[in-house]
């Protein structure tokens, strides 16, 4: 009986076994986890409700959310949209709910139940699973792979799918170990990054400011090379820094560019991205005219959160004893623009903190229609492991869904036809 290896029992490893086994049943499929249970980053992820897959079924849109890997997506995507992918997991038995920006999660707010959804369908289609294994290297004799455990064990295989994931959040096991059997292969590995990132911030007050959010800001990003990033979204101060989704996005669009203490990034946040500067200064000779006895801070507190207020104060240099009436022309010019354009330095990454690794197997080494390398027959890649990168949304589970669905369902065609050809298999079992 032919085999399938699939060496990473995460997203992409756990579609890749439904698929190859539900297009050709009679194939062996092995899958190795050296974890002592599949799926694990999937089940923390969402913060443990498993944002599972977008609803924006549009497949240009969707591809818009790739800063990496769009055009290499599209084929996939098309085969397996998000909806197919809602539409598999409603079929089993994982009922999904729409949150804001089309967000998909399980209804029961719990990402184990998406892990359960396909460790139940691997079991009942008899997928090998074998947990707690963890693969240390990979040899091609001829046409057959040859799979080396750590444990001292050995496996053969007719076709290997790589879905080991990046690096990013080591300790659930995706640790990059894929790269060096992509490598070992003669692939190559595009510089790695850190993506969906927080960042520290130099500023000494951001301690203060801790837990304080925005649903909606506007930030600009500029490097110290010149180049200029814009987003607007959710924004979260923390006690050392900034984060959110709109910090996420632009960490993921700037993930190339150098940062370093020595050469920060300023980043400019516009706290009221619906109102313009002229608008807020209309606001702003309103509130006073209205509260002329209020002292600053406590007129900045109709606008802002109350710590913010103290270092908007401070910032502004506008003594805190000064009444809101007499605040002058150039003061309120002053407050607006940090209203709309609140500087703050971002020294570098919340390093270990990071949610998805850019970079990866080299796209141009990869056939879009079916995940098969170029450089070596049999050999398939899914999920992070590629150098494919969303933003936050669900993009980057339906990136694994969907490379994971097309490996193993290519790695069951190919060995399957090859089957027929050598006369080997005689009878087709749909
Ligand atoms: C905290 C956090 C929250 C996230 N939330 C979301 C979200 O809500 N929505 C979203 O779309 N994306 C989210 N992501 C990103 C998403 O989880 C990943 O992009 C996705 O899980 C990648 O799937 P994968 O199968 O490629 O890799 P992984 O899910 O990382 O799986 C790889 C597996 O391979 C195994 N492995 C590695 N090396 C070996 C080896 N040598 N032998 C055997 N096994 C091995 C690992 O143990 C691991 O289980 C989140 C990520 C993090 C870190």
């Amino acid at each position: 009986m032919k085999t399938i290896a699939i060496i990473g029992g995460g997203a992409a490893g756990l579609m890749a076994a439904v698929a190859a086994k539900e297009n050709t049943p009679d194939c062996r499929v092995i899958l190795f986890e050296k974890n002592a249970s599949l799926g694990v980053k999937v089940a923390m992820s969402g913060g443990g409700r498993c944002n599972v897959t977008t609803g924006i079924f549009d497949v240009c849109e969707l591809l818009k959310n790739y800063p990496r890997g769009a055009k290499f997506l599209m084929t996939a995507m098309h085969r397996f949209p998000p909806e197919k992918a809602a539409e598999w997991f409603e079929a089993h038995g994982v009922p999904l709910k729409t949150e804001k920006d089309f967000r998909l999660f399980p209804r029961s707010d719990n990402g184990k139940d998406v892990v359960a959804a396909l460790v139940g369908e691997l079991r009942a289609k008899g997928v090998e699973i074998r947990c707690g294994f963890s693969v240390e290297q990979i040899l091609k004799k001829g046409a057959r792979f040859k799979i080396i455990l750590k444990e001292g064990h050995e496996e053969n295989a007719d076709a290997v799918i790589l879905t080991t994931g990046g690096n990013a959040y080591a300790q659930t096991g995706s640790a990059g170990d894929g790269y060096a059997f992509a490598q070992a292969f003669g692939h190559t590995i595009t510089p790695l990054r850190p993506s969906l990132s927080a960042w520290v911030i130099r500023e000494s007050w951001i301690k203060n400011l801790a837990g304080v959010s925005f649903k909606k800001a506007a930030l600009t990003l500029k490097t110290p090379g010149g180049n200029s990033y814009q987003r607007t979204g959710a924004l979260l101060f923390t006690h050392r820094g900034v984060s959110g989704p709109a910090v996420f996005a632009l960490s993921s669009l700037a993930a190339y560019e150098p940062i370093t203490i020595e050469e920060p990034f300023n980043l400019l946040i516009d706290f009221f991205p619906e109102e313009s500067a002229e608008e807020m200064n209309k606001k702003c000779i309103q509130l006073m005219q209205q509260n002329p006895q209020k002292k600053i801070e406590n007129f900045l507190d109709m606008l802002f959160p109350k710590s913010l207020c103290r270092v908007l104060t401070e910032l502004s240099k506008i003594p805190a004893t000064t009444i809101a009436g007499n605040i002058t022309k150039s003061q309120r010019a002053l407050l607006v623009r940090l209203f709309k354009a609140f500087p703050v330095t971002a020294i570098g990454y919340a390093a270990g903190e990071e949610f998805v690794t850019a970079g990866g197997v080299d796209l141009s080494e990869v056939e879009t229609r079916t995940m098969e390398s170029k450089k070596c027959p049999g050999l398939y890649f899914a999920g992070e492991l590629l150098d494919v990168d969303g933003f936050t949304g669900g993009f980057n589970l339906q990136a694994s869904w969907v490379t994971g669905a097309l490996a193993g369902y290519s790695a069951s065609t190919i060995i399957f036809n090859a089957t027929l050809i050598s006369g080997e298999r005689r009878t087709v079992t749909s």
